[in-house]
């Protein structure tokens, strides 16, 4: 579902990628660990091209992120077409950045209307199944300002969802929570992972990495430094680096 080759990313003489490689199949969880500034945000960017890479390819469901195949010759798309390529990849933030002045259900609603030009009442409807779905069935008229944290991260994941994309990127979802809260977002993404969604996410925790990861990629200094078995290289790091950040947040 995702191939990334040989990613690189710099901000002016600053490299921030140099040269990821990453396979993530149709159905996998992938967890990407890493200390702060090894580049993982920058790298999620990458994958739905809010940050444009210097050189490599990546590849979403078999297509080239930002480019075109044409006469056997890549083309550069234009912001019409990355926009298209965008909707079908979810992101969640560790902001969760909804409308303060909609509903619940409205934000929720807002996306598959205006983009997807979904009709407004299926929309609305859909919108509901999958606020019940992340528990908050009870909150469609609330605003954002009244919920917690943690039901407005389940609010914007329904709202990435909303879109039904294939692959749902994941960034510190839980890091801006107060402790209490995390697991109930948590819950909400293992949930999804049962189901079958692709999904990557930049997380630092350790529990949910080892339960629901297929994967563990550790990234350090725009590099990946180790990869395998979340539950292998969590218990027998191989290198310095990794066993030194472990350490830490274990
Ligand atoms: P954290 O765990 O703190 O979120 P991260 O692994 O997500 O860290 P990135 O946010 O990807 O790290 O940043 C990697 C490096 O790239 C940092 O040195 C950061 O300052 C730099 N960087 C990120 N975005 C930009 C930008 N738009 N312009 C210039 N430098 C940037
Ligand atoms: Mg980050």
């Amino acid at each position: 579902m995702v191939r990334a080759e040989q990613v690189h990313k710099s901000f002016g003489p600053l490299e921030v990628l140099k040269g990821i490689d990453l396979e993530v199949r149709t159905g996998e969880v992938c967890c990407l660990l890493g200390p702060s500034g090894s580049g993982k945000s920058t790298f999620l960017r990458c994958i739905n091209h809010l940050e444009k890479i210097n050189a490599g390819r990546i590849w979403v469901d078999g297509e080239p992120i930002g480019y075109r195949e044409r006469g056997g010759k890549l083309h550069e798309m234009r912001e019409k077409e990355v926009a298209a390529q965008r909707r079908s990849i979810g992101m969640v933030f560790q902001r969760f950045n909804l409308f303060p002045h909609k509903t619940v259900l409205d934000n929720v609603t807002e996306a598959p209307v205006l983009v997807r030009r979904e009709k407004k009442a299926a929309a609305r409807e859909r919108a509901a199944q999958l606020l019940e779905r992340v528990g908050l069935g009870d909150k469609l008229g609330a605003y954002p300002g009244q919920l917690s944290g943690g039901q407005q991260q389940r609010v914007a994941i329904a709202r990435a969802l909303a879109m039904q994309p294939k692959l749902m990127l994941f960034d510190e979802p839980t890091s801006a929570l107060d402790p209490e809260l995390v697991g109930e977002v948590l819950d909400v993404m293992k949930d999804l992972a049962r189901d079958g969604m692709t999904m990557i996410v930049v997380t630092h925790e350790i529990g949910f990495a080892r339960e629901v990861g297929d994967s563990l990629v550790f990234m350090d200094g725009g590099v990946v430094v180790e990869s395998g078995n979340p539950r292998e290289v969590i218990a027998n790091p191989r290198h310095d680096r990794t066993k030194a950040f472990l350490a830490k947040v274990l």
